[in-house]
């Protein structure tokens, strides 16, 4: 009598454990916090996300650790902005890694870049222009516009790579595209002060902010992309803001800002200090909220 029921027991528990390895979450790797971000909104706790980098790093220049390779090495998918803006440490990383499910061309591969246009394509590469991207420029996520097309091709590729839950997938998609355009339109009302506004940058790290809100960029304190400004070319913006003067001179918070403090302390245009991606714990959402808050803050 006690045997079939222990080996009933025994059958349900065999049926659990498969049921639940069968569910495993799926392991993504993102190179910049704002695809871990999306990641998360489109797949919600299907998934464990690892984000390579933080907001308080250049996701120009990271070191291809032994922690990251470790994660890479379980990765089920990759999410990375491509363009060539990990170009200093994301190919040794796939190489170190051996990990077939993320390499270019697979389904766990995810290059947010090949999904939308990019901005500022050289007619005519010359890498003696400084960091100069033969793609265009790589910091797309700065348009929300762009981030919808992207995280569509996101969920669809989030639906390749875990078909038993295409449909939670799909269902996550089509309630960001409800809000995030709600949050779009909330946006680019507030935004339509900022209009015409001349900024100064320090990278050229906010072509695509620019281009979304008509902000006009009047100046660049790097001479050429990565290349840090000389006494000479910062005497050079300074004559020109002198006959133009500009609005805000914005700056990401993990970049150095000694050239931005010294044009501030000779003209007086306020500085703006954002951050360049999502920080921890906050949502894709809360951080353009930021951005747009402290851009109207600063005018
Ligand atoms: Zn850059």
């Amino acid at each position: 009598m006690f045997i079939p029921i222990k080996k009933h027991l025994l059958l349900i528990l065999i049926f659990l454990l498969c049921s639940a390895s069968s569910h495993a979450k799926i392991n993504v790797f993102a190179c910049e916090p704002e695809w871990a971000s999306l990641v998360q909104i489109l797949a919600g706790d299907q998934v464990d996300i690892f984000s390579a980098t933080t907001a308080l790093q250049d996701p120009h220049h990271i070191q291809a650790r032994p922690s990251l390779i470790a994660k890479a090495r379980r990765a089920d998918l990759l999410i990375c902005t491509g363009a060539e803006l990990e170009a200093g440490w994301l190919p040794l990383l796939l190489r170190k890694s051996a990990n077939g499910n993320i390499l270019p061309g697979q389904t766990g591969h995810f290059m947010a870049s090949e999904h939308v246009l990019l901005l500022e394509k050289p007619k005519l590469l010359d890498r003696s222009q400084g960091d100069v991207h033969a793609d265009g420029n790589p910091h797309i996520h700065l348009d929300p516009h762009r981030i919808m097309r992207i995280a569509e091709a996101l969920s669809r590729t989030l639906s390749r790579v875990d078909p038993d839950n295409q449909a939670y997938y799909q269902n996550n998609w089509s309630s960001f595209k409800e809000s995030w355009s709600q949050a779009i339109a909330k946006w680019e009302q507030l935004g339509q002060s900022l209009r015409g506004k001349q900024i100064v940058v320090n990278h050229n790290s906010w072509v695509y902010l620019e281009d979304w809100l008509k902000l006009e960029r009047v100046a660049t304190l790097e001479p050429k992309p990565g290349i840090a400004p000389s006494s000479t070319h910062l005497a050079q913006v300074l004559a020109e803001l002198k006959d133009n003067q500009a609005d805000m001179i914005l700056y990401a918070s993990y970049q150095n800002d000694k050239a931005v403090r010294w044009l501030e302390q000779k003209t007086h245009i306020p500085v703006v200090t954002l951050p360049f991606t999502v920080s921890t714990d906050e949502t894709l959402f809360e951080w353009y909220e930021s951005i747009i808050k402290q851009l109207l803050d600063s005018k």
